[in-house]
């Protein structure tokens, strides 16, 4: 579909690079159809991350998610899903391209500044776990 679900994680907020994210996405062709400063539990990031539940870095992918507030969004393209992750660049930020977001804003593999969804039917529970239909507009 053209929507796509990302956070602005943790490191990237006390960092103080929201506006210059979303300034990035905004350029880059994306429209914001839902966004709320939010921050997840404990048990919300344990659940939202639940399919990487048996990967060691599981107990510091939730403890870093849950520590401080992030910036949740739903965007809509062509193609959002692809394109979205094409602009925040590889996980490690070391071997991100120049100019995505995650090789100017990432701190590190853990601490990567952003999330975008891996698949539609991803972005659709995503979307979903974050927003009610009523604030997706
Ligand atoms: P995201 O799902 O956040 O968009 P991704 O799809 O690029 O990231 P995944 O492999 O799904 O990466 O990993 C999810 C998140 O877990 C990464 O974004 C990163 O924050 C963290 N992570 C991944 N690999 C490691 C690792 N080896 N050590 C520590 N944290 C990691």
């Amino acid at each position: 579909t053209n929507r796509t679900f990302t956070m602005i994680k943790p490191d990237a907020v006390e960092n103080g690079h929201i506006g210059a994210i979303i300034e990035k996405i905004q350029t880059a062709g994306f429209k914001i159809v839902a966004m709320k400063y939010t921050q997840l539990s404990e048990a919300d990031a344990k659940a939202f991350y639940e399919v990487h539940k048996e990967r060691p870095f599981y107990g510091e992918l939730v403890a870093f998610m849950s520590r401080g507030p992030i910036v949740a969004a739903v965007l809509e393209k062509d193609n959002a899903v692809e394109d979205f992750r094409t602009l925040i660049g590889a996980t490690n930020p070391e071997e991100a391209a120049e100019g995505t977001i995650r090789k100017l804003f990432a701190t590190s593999l853990s601490e990567n500044a952003v999330h975008g969804s891996d698949s539609d039917e991803n972005a659709a529970i995503e979307s979903n776990f974050h927003f009610s239909g009523r604030e997706i507009y």
